[in-house]
């Protein structure tokens, strides 16, 4: 049964992280900064992360959290996805807005935000999820953008962020219907490039899905520090720096690698447009009802 009050709480503190974002990704404000920010903001409401602050820019489309060793600051030209999710105990929230500091992208951001909308008037127990693709690729191509097709929105369990129904940003022709009392994300992705996203060599979350015992003593502390502290939650190879700051940088990136080859660590790459097209995102978790939904992260 869902905690439906947990859930909520959840989701209010990942909006009002979102909103707290808008006043400090700013031209010139350090990546870093910005995202550790975000992330102190959840812990200081009393709350874990669901996954780490994901900022991705331009036709970076999602996965990109800094690294320590992360020197860079937003560009006045940049489009910025916000992605995060406030977490207590089991229960997770996940959502995201995209920012426009150029101030000429607003066409795209609002296209996002239009798709989502329209996706979500349509929700109701027995819907397929073919027919909210269908409404947002609608959306998208009339505001002369693409949707992305290798991303969408999930279900949401707990402990599972990404768990059951797939919600495609096009009609994919899945009959899959949605369940009443069932909590899903549904995310537009959109794009003025080509419509699909690429995995690349950038790593920076990764998460837990093996107990495979690594053999180097540094390895071994890094599996302790996840197993017992992020469980199967995703963490950023930043997190494991700051705990573990006796191992320098490069014997975390080592011991990392070696959980990554025996299959104790997933990685999430860092995902870019193909046509390295600019990428806008918007996201809401919500809950489905008979005849409509409960918006969970409620802006
Ligand atoms: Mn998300
Ligand atoms: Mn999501």
């Amino acid at each position: 049964m869902t905690d439906v009050k947990a859930l909520e709480e959840c989701g209010k503190t990942a909006v009002d992280a979102l909103e707290f974002s808008r006043t400090i990704v700013k031209e010139g404000a350090s990546l870093l900064e910005v995202t550790e920010k975000i992330e102190q903001f959840i812990k200081d409401r009393g709350f874990e992360l669901s996954f780490p602050v994901n900022l991705s820019i331009n036709e970076k489309a999602a996965h990109y959290t800094p690294g320590l060793d992360d020197k860079s600051v937003f560009q006045k030209n940049d489009i910025v996805k916000v992605d995060v999710g406030a977490r207590s105990g089991d229960v997770l929230s996940d959502c995201a807005i995209t920012i426009d500091l150029s101030g000429t992208n607003g066409k795209i951001v609002n296209a996002a935000e239009k798709a989502l909308d329209e996706a979500i008037s349509l929700v109701r127990a027995g819907r397929k999820v073919c027919e909210i693709g269908s409404v947002i690729e609608k959306a998208v191509a009339s505001a002369g953008f693409k949707p992305i097709k290798n991303l969408g929105g999930h279900g949401i369990e707990e402990e599972e962020l990404h768990a059951g129904v797939f919600i495609p940003n096009f009609d994919n022709n899945d009959d899959t219907e949605l369940e009443e009392g069932s909590v899903i994300s549904i995310e537009p992705f959109i794009t003025n490039g080509y419509g699909y996203v690429d995995e690349t060599d950038d790593v920076q979350i990764y998460q837990l899905v093996s107990t495979a015992a690594p053999r180097s003593q540094e390895a071994r502390s890094i599996l302790e520090l996840v197993a017992g502290k992020y469980k199967t939650y995703p963490f950023a190879a930043r997190w494991i720096g700051r705990e573990l700051n006796h191992l320098s940088d490069f014997k975390v990136r080592r011991g990392i690698t070696e959980l990554l080859s025996i299959g104790t660590i997933e990685p999430f790459p860092v995902l870019i447009e193909r046509n390295k097209g600019i990428v806008a995102q918007a996201e809401k978790q919500l809950i489905v009802e008979k005849d409509s939904c409960r918006i969970v992260t409620k802006t």
